[in-house]
Parts: structure tokens; sequence; C-alpha cells
């Protein structure tokens, strides 16, 4: 297989084509080997146009979902930024890309376990790991220039809305089963709120309380 050229033609065909014009955004996209964050036997549809399954009836997002989030965050390199849902870690490895540190939470552990293997073997060393129940953000480290939610609450979190900085967005699907990618700004103080496309995602679960 030639993930490489695979990989561009992702680029081309389904991020660039659909409007993400952020030249740093399309760069990362190029750059992250999307095939290892997916099982072996997956690595040939890991560029295709869909999420995949990742374990645990958990998935990796569409490759333009991740493009489209990552450019509505409108990163530039000196940020701390939040997220919710580690997952297969792909997502964290293109903010890793993008922002200075990435704090990143996953309430299923095996899950964290196997994004933090591929993401050390990668060579990122910008990641702090947690598992834990991502509702509740992660406090020690609060406020965050950013914060991305990459699982499907019902209501925007408070306690995300609190941990977010000044001038900082949020961007988090919100909705019960199908959900609308939504972008909260704290503007002096102020929160602004903006919608963007209808998602799906896996829901944000409430299952373990490890806080
Ligand atoms: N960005 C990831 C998306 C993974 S799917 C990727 O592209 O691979 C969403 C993830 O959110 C799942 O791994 C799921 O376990 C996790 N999740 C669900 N509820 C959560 C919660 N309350 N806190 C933290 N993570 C949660």
């Amino acid at each position: 297989m030639d993930y490489d050229t695979l990989r561009k033609q992702m680029v081309e065909n389904q991020i660039i084509s659909r409007g993400i014009s952020d030249e740093r955004v399309i760069s990362a996209m190029l750059k992250v080997p999307r095939h290892l964050f997916v099982s072996e036997n997956q690595r040939h549809e890991a560029y295709n146009d869909y999420p995949l399954p990742i374990g645990e009836d958990q998935t990796i997002s569409q490759p333009y979902m991740v493009a489209l989030m990552t450019e509505l965050m409108c990163l530039d390199g000196d940020e701390k930024v939040l997220e919710i849902g580690t997952g297969s870690g792909y997502q964290t490895a293109i903010l890793a890309e993008l922002a200075k540190e990435v704090y990143t939470v996953e309430i299923i552990e095996s899950l964290s376990m196997n994004a933090k293997h591929i993401l050390n073997e990668l060579g990122y060393k910008n990641i702090k790991f947690r598992v834990g129940d991502g509702y509740n953000g992660w406090k020690e480290y609060a406020p965050f220039d950013d914060i991305i939610v990459t699982c499907g609450p019902t209501d925007i979190p408070q306690p995300l809305i609190d941990q977010l900085g000044e001038g900082g967005k949020l961007v988090i699907p919100v909705g019960y089963s199908f959900q609308t990618l939504t972008i909260l700004e704290k503007i002096n103080g102020e929160l602004r709120k903006t919608e963007s496309i209808e998602c799906r995602f896996v829901p944000m679960t409430r299952k373990y309380n490890f806080n």
C-alpha cells in the first residue's frame, strides 16, 4: 500500500475540495500517518471518507471532520489545548502538530493506552494523557486556550465552559444521537455561540466517574 499517495488523495479529494483552507491544518493532515491509528486489518481503509471502528464500540473520526474541527479552532502554534475523547489518538496528533501543548482525556483506559503508545512511537513530546470522565475537563491545567470535544454530550458541560480561557474557542458536537457542531467563544467573559454542520459522534458517556 502506498500510504503517502492515499494520504495526498485524501487531502485533495476530501479536505481541500470541501473548503478547508488553513495551510497549517492541510500540512498536518498531509503529515500524520492516519493508517497507524487503526488496526492492521483496516489500514487499507484508513484514508477513506468515513469513520472506522477502533474497538470498544468507538470510532476514529472521518478525516474531513478532524480537519473541519481543527480549522474551527484557529490554532497558530502557541496554544495550550484540551481534547476530550482521545480515542485512537489521531486527532490528538493533528493537534500536537498545530498547538504548543495538548491535554487529552479519554474515559476508556485501553484506548488511552493504545493512543499513548503510538503517539510516543511517533515522537510527540507535547501531549499529556489522562484516563477519566472528560465532562469535568482537566481542572489542574486550566484555563485552556482552546477546547475540542470529539464525543457528543446532550448539553455543553459547564466545567468545560469554566476551563475555557479568555478569547478561547470550544468546538463541540451537541445533541442526542445526531449533533450540531457548535463553537462557543469566550469574549470579554461573555459567551458567543455559533453553529456549523450537523454531525454524528459517539455519545459522551458518564458511566464511569473517576473524578
Ligand atoms: N478523536 C477520536 C474520536 C474517538 S471517538 C479519534 O478520531 O480517534 C470518541 C471518544 O470519546 C471515544 O474514544 C470515547 O471512549 C470517548 N469518550 C466518550 N465519553 C467520554 C467522556 N465522558 N470523557 C472522555 N472521553 C469520552
